[in-house]
Parts: structure tokens; sequence; C-alpha cells
């Protein structure tokens, strides 16, 4: 094994991630760059520009999903495909699925300097609106591509100013042909930043992760009955945020019945919403997340029968609406067992774990053995812009991704 430790450029991943940070900063040191804009569209014509320096074949999809090719010798065989999203939220950071795509190129131009021939070809990708930002839901250009979306559907969806995915495409020149999706992919491998605090707790430097939470969310509505503040007496009242109340303690308390398990309630609307009327309904999201699906659905059974008990004693009626239901993802083993290798070549710290948050391997994961590296955010913070993951840290990463690409593209 020659090649065992072969090992990335750090200053010049830490150069190119710098040029990034400069293209639709945000003032405050964090990012500003939302899909589609033009600031995502001066990144893009760099990263294409960079794609082609480092001698790869670029393609753009219909989706605006960009890739670079790398041939291999069986070139009619599957590739491995490793990258991640340049957007970022309107307040991000500078590293979140950035340094997936921008250390997929490093491997490149590791690969090329070495002149390493591979058995079958490797391709970097940065997809289109992963973070959901601007056009909601996220992961649209991997859900595009994976069926998980229609086409129709990606093309409508409008931002706050009314303009769709369709025409902001149109805009910044990134609309490509159906013909340039990627297919026949043997592996995606995706590395990011963890965006909690595990690993950088625990101060080990590798996340090898297992899969992405399922997550379901809910809206609940509580009707209870308006009335004046000042001349109601309290025992004839039928108080929906009360009652509201009540509820939202129990779907905070749920989590002390199952290890692991994470409950948020995130937005709470009150009608109407005015000091001296008693609130007549009460609006609020329930965000559930497990990795174990079966355990997640039976908590969420046990919690509705609780909070229909909370109805029935306050006088208040309940509904729950389903907005979403994500199953677990698993994440294909012989990438993790990669990654595991990797990491202990270079003798690097590293734990198994489950993303909470979704990514783009989510839905490569459905056409291809799939696998995601997580690298330390200083403090757990992510979606922010203070969020940090140190210079070693990216070159840890950096390294296991290059090593797992050398033997996924041999095997
Ligand atoms: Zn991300």
């Amino acid at each position: 094994m020659e090649n065992t430790l072969l090992k990335v450029n750090r200053e010049r991943l830490l150069e190119t991630l710098k040029v990034s940070s400069s293209i639709g900063p945000s003032g405050n040191g964090g990012m500003n760059r939302l899909a589609l804009s033009d600031a995502d569209k001066n990144m893009r014509d760099i990263f294409v520009d960079w794609l082609k320096e480092a001698g790869l074949d670029v393609r753009i999809d219909d989706f605006g999903n960009i890739y670079g090719r790398r041939k291999g010798k069986r070139d009619d065989g599957p590739s491995v495909a490793i990258g991640s999203h340049l957007d970022t939220q309107p307040c991000g950071g500078k590293y979140d699925g950035i340094l997936g795509v921008l250390s997929a190129l490093e491997v490149i131009r590791v690969l090329n300097e070495n002149d390493i021939e591979t058995e079958y070809p490797v391709e970097v990708i940065n997809f289109t609106n992963e973070e959901g930002a601007r056009f909601s839901p996220p992961m649209l250009g991997s859900g595009g591509i994976t069926g998980n979306f229609s086409k129709d559907f990606i093309y409508g969806i409008k931002d706050d100013e009314g303009i769709s995915f369709e025409q902001a495409l149109n805009e910044i020149n990134y609309s490509g042909s159906i013909q340039n999706r990627i297919t026949n992919v043997k592996n995606f491998i995706e590395l990011h930043i963890e965006q909690g605090p595990i690993l950088h707790e625990k101060d080990i430097t590798i996340g090898i992760v297992q899969g992405i939470q399922g997550n379901d969310l809910y809206t609940v509505k509580v009707t209870g009955k308006t009335n004046h503040a000042g001349p109601t007496p309290m025992e004839n009242r039928r108080d929906a945020l009360v009652a509201a109340s009540k509820m939202i303690v129990k779907v905070n308390e749920i989590t002390d019945e199952v290890q692991g398990l994470k409950t948020t309630v995130g937005k709470v609307n009150v009608t109407p919403n005015v000091t001296n009327v008693i609130p007549g309904e009460v609006e609020f999201t329930i965000d559930i997340r497990h990795e174990d699906n079966d355990l997640r659905s039976h908590a969420f059974e046990r919690l509705k029968e609780q909070l229909s008990a909370i109805a029935l004693m306050s006088e208040v009626e309940l509904t729950i609406t389903t907005d979403w239901n994500s199953e677990t993802t698993l994440f294909s083993s012989v990438v993790k067992d990669a990654i595991q290798e990797a990491a202990d070549e270079f003798g690097y710290s590293k734990m198994d774990l489950f993303s909470g948050p979704g990514h783009d391997a989510k839905y490569m994961a459905g056409v291809s053995d799939t696998g995601m590296i997580f690298v330390p955010s200083v403090d757990g913070i992510s979606h922010n812009e203070q969020e940090l993951t140190i210079d070693d840290d990216i070159e840890k990463g950096a390294n296991v991704l290059l090593h797992v690409v050398q033997k996924l593209a041999e095997v």
C-alpha cells in the first residue's frame, strides 16, 4: 500500500476555502450566499474554473448541479462521487457544506499531482439549494436527481420575492441538461461539519456518520374560546394558550421516557394575540427526532394521548396534522468501514454518530452506497456566522476523504 499516507495539501485547501469565504460574505465573519443568487453564481463560476484547471470534465444538469469528472481506468464503470453544497444560510458559516465540496476538489488535485489513476471514475459534485433558505424545502438538487422531487415541483418553487427556482436558475445561467445528471454512481461520500457539539465536546476528530436521524414534523391546533380578559371569570375560560402551554411542557417531558429522543416546539402562533383578550386559538409545531423509527413513532403516539388528555381537561379542541414524516436513513457499511480504516491509518480519534440535520447524502443513499465524514464544529455552532472548524480538523477530514476515495475507487 504505497499510497497509504498520501495527504492533502493543507495550505492549498485552506487558501481555497479562504477564496470561497470572500464570495458573498455576510459582513460579520460569516456568509450570505443564498442558492442561485449573484454571489452563488460568482462562486460557481470560480468553482467551474477550478474544476477545469484540475483537468475535469465539467457538466451542469437541469437543476444547476455542477459535476467535475475524473476518468478512471474503467471509464464506463460506476463512479465514486464526492461533494456537498456551496450555498449558505443568509447568516451562515464559512464551512458547512463548502468544506465538503472544496475538500473534494483538493482530493482531485492530490490524485492529479501524484499521477494516481483510479480504477473507477471520480466525480466532484456541488448540489444546488441544499440549505432551503431561499427555496424551500432543502436539498432540491440532490432530491431532484434521485427522484424525491419532480422537476415541475422544483422549478415552480418561489422565493420570498416571487422568483421561481427555474427563473433564478436561468438568470444566473446555470440551467443545464437533464442528460448531465449523474447516473451510475457506485458510492457517494460527503465530508461535512458536524453542526452539533458531540465531537468537539469529546475532543474527537472524525465522526463516522451512521445515518441521518428520522424526523417528523406536526402542527398542533388548539381551539378554545376568545373572550374579554376583564369580565370572564377564571373558571369559565377555555384559554387555548394555557392548554397549549401545558401541552408544550409535555412535548419536552416525553424525552425523559426515550433515550436519545429530541423534541422541539419552534413555532407558536397565538390568535388574536391581543393583551386583553383570552387567546382563542393556538397553533404550534412539534419537531421530533430519533434514529429508531419505531421508538420515534411510539413516542409520538404516547405524546398524542397526553395532549388529548390535556385538551379534555381544558375543554379545548385539539387537531394534529402531519406536515412531514421522514424515515431514518442508514449509511452503507462499505463506506463506514472505509472511513474507519482511513482514520485508523492516520491515527485520528474517531467515533460513530448519527446526523440530526438532513444532508444531500440522505437522498444519494437511495441510489448508491453512501456515507458521511463529520469533523468537529467548535461549541457545536452552525448556521451561524460564528461557525468554526479548526484548520487541523479540516486537514484531517480531507485526508480521510482522500483515502476513502482511493479505497472505494479501486474496488
Ligand atoms: Zn450543509
